[in-house]
């Protein structure tokens, strides 16, 4: 299906119609009306991949509750210095989506955020000391104004009795809670979005539309070949500007575009399963997203957590993720993913990746061959009343984590995000999936002034850039002032809580 078909060549390819390319594309549009926008996705609409809701945890994460962003140094004190990067990234998303939201464009903000406490919950005595110590830093910086620390079994009852209900006394316990917490649809955001982008003159979607090739041209532009998936017909289109927003597959694709920047880049995938629970009774006696310390060699993404998650109006529990090892590297992706990604040139990145981590090897291997019912007693000392069959499986998307070539070890293994562009910015793919659909304008905001620094100029985009994020050029963690306002703005237009 095509959708506002444009005439000519696209000034810019978007591949895939997940948060990312539609983020991107809602940027573009905003700061050069005039561009002609092709979006080409696989699936038969958008936002059916890791960003569907039920793919992912929708959190929007703000780092307030995952501990993983908030190291423990060698002489005891946590580092919080990745929690502040990733907790005002997201204030980059809530001023994009109230920019739309003020313009008309996304029409009700319950649509897609909802006001959701962040908590952390940790028990034994070694785990209450570290989150005494992560909230007293926290609670130090302007960004976790509100923060609340407690070991008070009535008090973490009243934040979230689910999980005090049952509890035994035989260890210390302590939560910490934030009431600016959101939980997100990013299904429902990227549809919006998508339907924004279309509804414009110049944008047109390609549905069922795979991207087979990427070919340079002699004058530079990209020649971009797609395939019909239902009638195997092939076509190409020349562009500018290509953005490689097609998650899992963006390793495929960047191998296929043969720029030498993207030489050596490998993937890792990593699968979940969640536990939900749509039973209303359970569901409305949670209202909050409980995370709890990961693991040993466990994946930072595969910290367990008992959210709530409020999806097209309604309310239920999701409980995981168990991380899981499959070769896809989309949900709906092939077996062959991770063979056929396997290069001459990333074959000593890949190995060396294999030799350094083992015990995330372990892991994966120890989480896929648990039975269910050891998968339902780890929810159960999150949430010790949880009966079982109030619960069902429920298979989350794929992560593919980079592997990229490092001089002295060979390889690594990387869990954030990275754009990796041609030297000439023609053209871009996003790699990674962390900390993912919340930092979108983030990374969209990255796309830009990596690929069109020559237009962020006061004569062209930065003036439109500046309404759309009053906050670019602001370090929010240092500016108090500018943060305060900005987040009593943002959490009017989208209805969250502000403190
Ligand atoms: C288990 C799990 C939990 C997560 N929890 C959170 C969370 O709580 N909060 C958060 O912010 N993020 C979370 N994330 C991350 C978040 O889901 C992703 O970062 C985000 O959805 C990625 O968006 P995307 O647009 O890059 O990819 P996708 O949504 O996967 O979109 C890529 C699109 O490209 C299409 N495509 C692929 N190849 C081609 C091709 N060759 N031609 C055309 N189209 C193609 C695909 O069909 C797909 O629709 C989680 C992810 C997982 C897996």
């Amino acid at each position: 299906m095509i959708q506002n078909q444009s005439p000519g060549a696209p000034d810019v390819v978007l591949i895939g119609a997940g948060i990312m390319s539609a983020t991107l594309g809602a940027f573009l549009k905003e700061l050069e009306p005039s561009l002609n926008i092709t979006m080409f996705e696989t699936l038969e609409d958008s936002g059916l991949e890791s960003s569907q809701a039920w793919n992912n945890a929708g959190t929007g994460h703000a780092a307030n509750c995952e501990m993983n962003y908030t190291p423990q140094r060698a002489d005891g004190s946590v580092d919080i210095s990745e929690a502040l990067k990733v907790n005002t990234e997201f204030d980059l998303s809530r001023q994009l989506w109230s920019y739309l939201i003020r313009k008309g464009a996304i029409p009700d903000p319950r649509s897609f955020i909802h006001p959701v406490p962040h908590m952390s919950f940790v028990w034994g005595q070694d785990n209450v000391a570290f989150l005494r110590k992560r909230f007293e830093a926290m609670s130090a910086s302007p960004c976790y104004y509100g923060m609340e620390y407690s070991d008070n079994r009535a008090k973490i009852a009243a934040w979230a009795p689910l999980i005090m209900d049952g509890r035994g006394n035989e260890e210390p316990f302590a939560a910490t809670r934030i009431i600016t917490g959101t939980d997100v649809d990013y299904g429902a955001l990227t549809r919006l979005l998508v339907k924004h982008l279309t509804a414009q003159p110049g944008v047109s979607v390609h549905y069922k539309h795979r991207v087979v090739s990427l070919d340079r041209e002699h004058n530079g532009t990209w020649r971009v070949g797609i395939e019909d998936v239902d009638t195997l017909e092939r076509n190409a289109v020349a562009s500018k500007f290509v953005f490689i927003g097609a998650g899992g597959d963006a390793i495929e694709l960047l191998q296929k575009s043969h720029i030498p920047e993207g030489h050596g880049y490998g993937g890792f995938p990593v699968s979940g399963i969640w536990l939900r629970c749509d039973e209303s009774a359970v569901a409305d006696r949670h209202h909050a997203k409980v995370y709890g310390k990961a693991p040993h060699g466990s994946p930072p993404m595969s910290v367990p957590h008992l959210d709530t998650r409020i999806v097209e109006g309604r309310k239920s529990l999701l409980f995981g993720p168990y991380a899981g090892f499959s070769t896809k590297f989309l949900k709906r992706g092939s077996l062959a993913d991770l063979f056929e990604s396997i290069r001459p040139g990333n074959i000593v990145p890949l190995l060396a990746v294999a030799r350094d981590n083992m015990p995330l090897a372990e892991y994966l291997i120890g989480q896929v061959l648990q039975s269910s019912a050891h998968q339902f007693a780890t929810l159960r000392q999150f949430f010790p009343k949880a009966i079982r069959k109030d619960w069902r499986e429920a298979v989350a998307g794929q992560r593919v984590q980079i592997i990229k070539p490092d001089e002295q070890r060979g390889g690594e293994l990387e869990f954030g995000t990275e754009l990796v562009a041609a030297e000439d910015k023609s053209i871009v793919a996003l790699l990674g999936a962390s900390p993912g659909a919340s930092t979108a304008a983030f990374i969209a905001v990255g796309v830009l002034e990596k690929c069109f620094a020559n237009k962020l100029t006061e004569g062209g985009w930065l003036p439109k850039l500046r309404e759309i994020i009053p906050t670019y050029g602001i370090d929010l963690i240092h500016d108090a002032h500018a943060l305060r306002k900005i987040r009593a703005e943002t959490a009017a237009i989208l209805k969250v809580e502000n403190i």
